[in-house]
């Protein structure tokens, strides 16, 4: 499955034009428009968190399992030729894997789509998912959040020379995203009159908008970005945000102990400057960017 959907990633990225080669390691690998150096992360060493049961058992394993996309430059993104995940999310991960003592080898990075991340939470497979998820209260009834660490919003991708100028001209237009996603969610009760077309992972949307069998992708504006800035000039996003999609860290629900480990570990994460750090790694300028508020509901 992982194989499978890395090489999938990995044909998308091929059909836009680009290289397979060898960026793998270094702390954009796969990022959007990062530059800056990664931070580096302490991993604590007098973490208790009794009453976790999500951090006892991971722990007792030795190992943090950590829901993550892997074909979303700048966020989760794994290159061809590689298996290590790059992006903000990872950055995240590693930051929060950290401060519960889980030091990068310690961390399991499972690939999650959009609609799996509540299952597997529930079923055990992931203790975490930081993968460009947003937080809902539909979402809450199965899962818990710590954070929101990040606010993106829906948006269009396109080709360069396309008209479209917002989800307004979208009627009787293909647009495609992927299933269990908000975005999915907002064409069908917003947008009827588009036509949607859906995958289970971002990059299929994106080769059919490569071959012109879809005229827009549609999803948060700061994923996008990611695929535009790989594209050669051959995609722009529309840059029109028509919804907020707080990001948060997806939880067991019920799991309070571990939630409020994960929002002091963001909160933590501003005040010291890392958050500063690995979004500029992985997205790019922080200028106009800011930490949202930790909500400790
Ligand atoms: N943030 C949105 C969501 O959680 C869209 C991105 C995604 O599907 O991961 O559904």
């Amino acid at each position: 499955m992982k194989r499978l959907s890395t090489i999938i990633a990995g044909t998308a990225i091929a059909l836009l034009g680009l290289s397979a080669c060898g960026q793998s390691g270094t702390p954009d690998a796969g990022g959007a428009s990062g530059s800056a150096a990664a931070p580096t992360y302490t991993v604590a060493d007098d973490v208790k968190l009794d009453g976790s049961k999500t951090w006892e058992a991971a722990k007792k394993a030795g190992k943090l399992k950590i829901g993550v996309k892997k074909d979303q430059p700048g966020l989760g993104n794994v290159t061809p030729g590689s298996d290590v995940p790059a992006g903000f999310d990872i950055e995240m991960g590693k930051m929060i894997g950290a401060s519960l003592g889980f030091g990068p080898d310690q961390i399991d990075w499972v690939e999650t789509v959009s609609a799996n991340r509540e299952p597997f939470l529930q079923n055990k497979k992931v203790d975490l998912v930081i993968a460009t998820y947003t937080i809902n209260d539909e979402r809450k009834k199965v899962v818990d959040f710590a954070g929101p660490y990040y606010v993106a919003g829906q948006d269009l991708l396109v080709q360069a020379d396309s008209d479209i100028a917002g989800p307004e001209s979208l009627d009787g237009k293909k647009v495609c995203s992927v299933d269990g996603s908000t975005p999915a969610q907002r064409i069908k009760s917003d947008y009827p009159k588009a036509q949607l077309v859906t995958y289970d992972t971002y990059s299929k949307c994106v080769t059919d908008l490569e071959s012109g069998s879809v005229d827009a992708v549609t999803t948060d504006d700061a994923i996008l970005r990611g695929y535009a800035a790989q594209s050669d000039g051959k995609f722009k996003v529309v840059g029109k945000p028509f919804s907020e999609e707080p990001y948060g860290v997806g939880l067991p629900k019920g799991d309070s102990a571990l939630r409020g480990a994960v929002n002091d570990a963001i909160e933590k994460s501003e005040d010291d400057g890392v958050w500063k750090q690995a979004f500029e790694a992985t997205l790019g300028s922080t200028d106009g960017v800011e930490m949202p508020k930790v909500d400790r509901y």
